[in-house]
């Protein structure tokens, strides 16, 4: 495919269609018809086709289980939807494009492989970032919605003694963004072994003393452990801790990529690749490692690490996008991100304080305590 960018519009009305999760379907909110990822995808390959072509007012049936409605591609909406192909360098790192749908100039990060334009909403998606070697192997499309992620944020602030009241006013909330953030899922065999100091003590009294038994043991440990799709992820502007805290994804609900997963959200290549991103695996390996077998040392009283080593046979890397929601928002100055798993609903982020009800419920926790211990200095000894 070329430098096209392209718009993922209804068939049948031209109206914007996004990805909803529960349904497995791309949806047009304007007509109400929908299909499935393999018809938009046949669909969009034939209009492709049909504007190489360039011939003239070509049809091209599409495989609607609604209305097996034949959409006509009239050479004006050809023309709307796949001339504008243009893209230009803009500065470093930077690319511009025309959004087919109104013409607009989107400049956006050359990592920038979907999002919405910000002018018509028509979702957007530039191939060239997700295709031949950039092309994910695999994607787990989200299963919850924007609606899901106003809902987990609520129930994160509820319960929140020390949140400022106006900053769970929803209208807080900048931005709610569907992101596709780009892993490395990294297999590894790996083989280690450890030695352990590890002590027991028993102690017993006569008459006369007490006596206290320590008894030193080595521990040697040796074994192999296989890991699958250790996730990391692959986007500089993705703090890697935010997106461990939301782990762990169900993998096996991972389906082979297709651009149309896209269609109403936003997603970005990878722009560290999977060198660079093995050592941070090769870490979370070996700290998975060390705990499994520091973990077959219960029952010794003290344990001491002496030595360990690991090996790692292989570490092959699949590239995958996982859906995630980021919710931002600033309060007094300060920005907070939160996240949430979009096929889970794990949230987390940090929440604001107030520091006027952290002092009132600080005042309320010292006179608790000092009643506690008047109670236990002057009370106690009456009993
Ligand atoms: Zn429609
Ligand atoms: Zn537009």
């Amino acid at each position: 495919m070329s430098d096209k960018i392209t718009n993922y519009k209804c068939p049948a009305c031209t109206a914007p269609l996004y990805y909803d999760g529960e349904a497995d379907r791309l949806q047009c909110d304007y007509c109400g018809s929908s299909y499935t990822v393999a018809q938009v995808e046949e669909f969009m390959a034939a209009k492709t086709d049909a504007a190489a072509e360039t011939t003239e007012n070509e049809s091209v049936e599409i495989p609607d289980t609604q209305a097996d409605a034949e959409i006509e591609l009239d050479g004006a909406l050809d023309a709307q939807d796949n001339s504008s192909g243009l893209h230009w360098e803009v500065s470093d790192g930077m690319t511009a494009y025309n959004c087919p749908s109104c013409g607009a100039e989107l400049v956006c990060d050359e990592t920038v492989a979907a999002m919405s334009c910000p002018y018509c909403d028509n979702p957007t998606i530039i191939p060239t970032s997700i295709s031949n070697a950039l092309k994910p192997d695999l994607i787990i499309p989200f299963k919850l919605d924007k609606e899901a992620a106003k809902a987990a944020l609520r129930e994160h602030m509820k319960g929140k003694k020390l949140l400022p009241k106006v900053f769970s006013q929803e209208n807080h909330i900048d931005e709610i963004k569907g992101v596709y953030v780009p892993f490395w899922l990294y297999d590894a065999d790996v083989s280690a072994d450890y030695e352990f100091s590890g002590t027991q003590v028993r102690s017993w009294r006569d008459a006369d003393f007490v006596y206290t038994e320590t008894r030193y043991f080595n521990l040697e440990r040796a074994g192999s452990v296989s890991f699958d799709n250790i996730p990391v992820d692959g986007s500089k502007q993705m703090d890697n801790e935010l997106m461990e805290s939301i782990e762990p994804y169900d993998i096996s609900q991972a389906v082979d990529f297709k651009n149309a997963y896209l269609a109403g959200y936003f997603a970005n290549r990878y722009d560290v690749d999977s060198d660079t991103n093995r050592e941070r695996a090769a870490e979370r390996i070996k700290t998975s490692v060390y705990n499994a077998f520091s973990g077959t040392t219960a029952g010794y009283m003290s344990v001491g690490t002496r030595r360990g080593s690991i090996h790692m046979d292989k570490c092959k890397a699949k590239y995958a996008f996982f859906p995630v929601w980021i919710l931002n928002t600033t309060w007094r100055g300060k920005k907070y991100v939160f996240a949430m798993n979009g096929q889970t609903g794990k949230f987390v982020g940090d929440l604001p304080i107030d520091k006027g009800l952290r002092w009132k419920w600080h005042a309320i926790y010292a006179l608790a305590f000092s009643a506690v211990a008047f109670a236990l200095t002057w009370l106690l000894p009456m009993l």
